[in-house]
């Protein structure tokens, strides 16, 4: 279910009048408060070691959980990109992360309790500082060379490895 679809009652006057807008959204026919619905802005690092390899986290938490993804959240109101980046390194792996390019954004589709969100992703390459430890919301980490990359990772990241592959930076 696309996220337009969920919601059927107005959030400011509560009347059962919201329909498809001319904005990015929702409109209210009663009270003419316009709905805005965004991406959602999500941080994704990509990590390689001395070796040219990736770090990929394996996920605790749905969707996907079991599958291996790069660290990643979503950006919380008043955060940059790169301020999220390095709040959800430090929560997930312990580390404070030196952001070093802007690597590219991608959209993808992001189910979550049966709403298909769309989520736009800004992709970082980083190199980090301390040591790597698993904390919040995964249950393992590695490092993946191209040619041994684990069978189950998440749709949703999957285009940063084929950029990845694409332009050579994983080889
Ligand atoms: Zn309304």
């Amino acid at each position: 279910m696309e996220e337009e679809y969920a919601f059927k009652y107005c959030p400011v006057c509560g009347t059962k009048s919201l329909t498809d807008g001319k904005i990015d959204g929702l409109k209210c026919t009663s009270c003419n408060f316009d709905f805005f619905l965004n991406p959602k802005p999500a941080s994704v690092g990509i990590i390689f070691n001395t070796r040219g390899e990736i770090l990929l986290t394996q996920r605790d938490i749905e969707p996907f959980k079991g599958y291996w993804d790069f660290p990643s959240g979503f950006i919380k109101k008043g955060e940059t990109a790169e301020e999220a980046l390095r709040r959800e390194l430090k929560e997930e792996l312990d580390v404070e992360p030196l952001i070093r390019e802007s690597f590219c954004s991608a959209s993808d589709d992001y189910l979550y309790k049966g709403l298909l969100y769309t989520a736009l992703d800004f992709a970082f390459i980083c190199t980090f500082k301390g040591e790597l430890r698993s904390q919040a919301e995964i249950s393992d980490f590695s490092f993946f060379s191209k040619d041994n990359l684990p069978e189950k990772i998440s749709p949703h990241h999957m285009q940063f490895i084929e950029k990845l592959l694409e332009s050579k930076r994983l080889a």
